[in-house]
């Protein structure tokens, strides 16, 4: 009897990680991986500054499903089978040690995604998964329980079940031979950006971050609070990378063009920084506002938001006008900026949208369609926030897909 087959599409995490799970779960499968670049594993490669993020260390499937802005869900029922144990597990078995970092996330201990790469390469290797390269698949067909795959040069594959791990899509269009196999897509829209100020002169603070803020975008709910980071172009950090996940819809939707406020001090509102003003008069009364900076916030950002704030520095606190106090109060905790346009960040992006869940069955990653189609990774209408969740996404799909379909063949 001929072996069955399975085409996995998409040389990324997720198709390495359905692949070489299959081949290894069941050896009378054939496993055939198709990538249509010339390179295996290149966003693993960049990801997390070349260090790669490989997962977080939550080990709590509700409290993780929290970091999925799209799908959480879904993939709360999906960690029930493969969670970030299992991950750390599997690396682990395989000689890769990760390692935790104080913001929860974890690498491999050589600090470095080739790591990753080389453990992914050697079970492909090992459980003689075929793989190809600078194949582009361009049509796939589903005709009496065979799957036809067309490719970009005319040549075709069949095969006996197909999983599509073919990642993000940033445009619409791309998605066009997924839909022909009558699946819908939830439009794509780009997460995890920076904000761009254009022209404000808080980007001359460059480098400079506070280790929490709580930024809110005006006359909407959005609201995070977290580490900030002052750029070039405006404002980065987790509290702004958060917000983007969140708000990636609504965002693309005002065209990136927005107003924002931030709390630098996001531990008092206006009236209790106003009370702490009030005993700082007495408590520092001789001391020049600008050379005593009471309430912990980097010097130059506090020189910032004196002149800012038009206060004249060299009075003293106990000779502070209301006005002037009540300006830097406003600022301190409600400082407005417009943000125009945005900026990709190079650590971690990802596209939100993609094969909407509800035509996917969470126990087998496979479609409801098409019956022996499988999905994994970002062509789902899944995505996390910045910290490890995407790829835990990628393997956890993977793996499921992997698992059903060298069980059912
Ligand atoms: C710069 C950067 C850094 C990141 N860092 C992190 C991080 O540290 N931690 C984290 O959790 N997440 C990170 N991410 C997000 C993470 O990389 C992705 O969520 C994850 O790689 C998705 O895996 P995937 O296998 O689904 O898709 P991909 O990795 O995108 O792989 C899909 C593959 O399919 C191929 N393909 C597409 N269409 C076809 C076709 N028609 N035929 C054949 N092949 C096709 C593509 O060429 C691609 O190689 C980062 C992303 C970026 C861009």
């Amino acid at each position: 009897m001929s072996k069955k087959k399975l085409i996995v599409i998409g040389g990324g995490a997720a198709g390495f990680f359905c692949a070489v799970n299959a081949a290894r779960m069941n050896k009378d499968l054939k496993v055939i991986l198709i990538e249509k670049t010339h390179k295996l594993l290149s966003k693993v490669k960049v990801s997390g500054g070349g260090r790669c993020n490989t997962t977080h260390a939550c080990f709590d499937i509700v409290e993780m499903s929290k970091k999925y802005p799209r799908g959480g869900n879904f993939v709360k029922k999906t960690f029930h089978q493969f969670f970030t144990t299992d991950t750390i597990n599997w690396f682990k078995e395989r000689g890769v040690e990760l390692k935790t970092e104080t913001d929860g996330r974890m690498f491999p201990v050589t600090d470095s995604s080739q790591t990753i790469i080389d453990c992914l390469m050697t079970e492909v290797k090992k459980y003689n998964v075929e793989v190809f390269i600078s194949t582009e698949v361009r049509n796939l067909k589903s005709e009496n329980g065979e799957f036809t795959i067309e490719l970009k040069d005319h040549k075709h594959f069949t095969s006996d079940y197909v999983c599509i791990a073919s990642g993000g899509y940033p445009k619409p269009s791309m998605f066009e031979w997924l839909r022909k196999l009558g699946h819908s897509i939830e439009e794509p829209v780009p997460s995890l950006f920076t904000f761009n100020m254009p022209g404000h002169p808080i980007r001359e603070l460059m480098g400079v971050s506070v280790e929490s803020a709580r930024v809110k975008i005006t006359g909407t709910k959005l609201e995070q609070e977290g580490p900030l980071l002052i750029t070039h172009w405006g404002l980065s950090g987790p509290a702004v990378l958060k917000l983007s996940a969140w708000g990636a819809r609504e965002l693309a939707s005002k065209n990136y063009d927005f107003k924002i406020t931030v709390n630098w001090l996001p531990e008092y509102n206006e009236h209790q920084l106003a009370e702490k003003f009030q005993l700082f008069r007495v408590s520092i009364a001789t001391q020049k506002i600008t050379n005593k900076n009471p309430l912990g916030l980097p010097a130059r950002l506090w020189d910032f938001l004196l002149i800012y704030s038009e206060v004249k520095g060299e009075k003293r606190w106990a000779d502070l006008p209301s006005k002037e106090a009540n300006k830097l109060i406003k600022n301190l905790c409600t400082c407005e900026f417009e943000v125009k346009g945005k900026t990709t960040f190079k650590e971690e992006f990802v596209t939100a949208g993609g094969i909407k869940l509800n035509e996917i069955d969470h126990i087998t990653m496979m479609s409801k369609k098409v019956p022996n189609l499988f999905f994994a990774g970002e062509v789902m209408d899944v995505d996390g926030v910045t910290g490890g969740f995407n790829f835990q996404h990628a393997w956890t799909s993977g793996y499921i897909a992997g698992k059903t379909i060298a069980q059912s063949s």
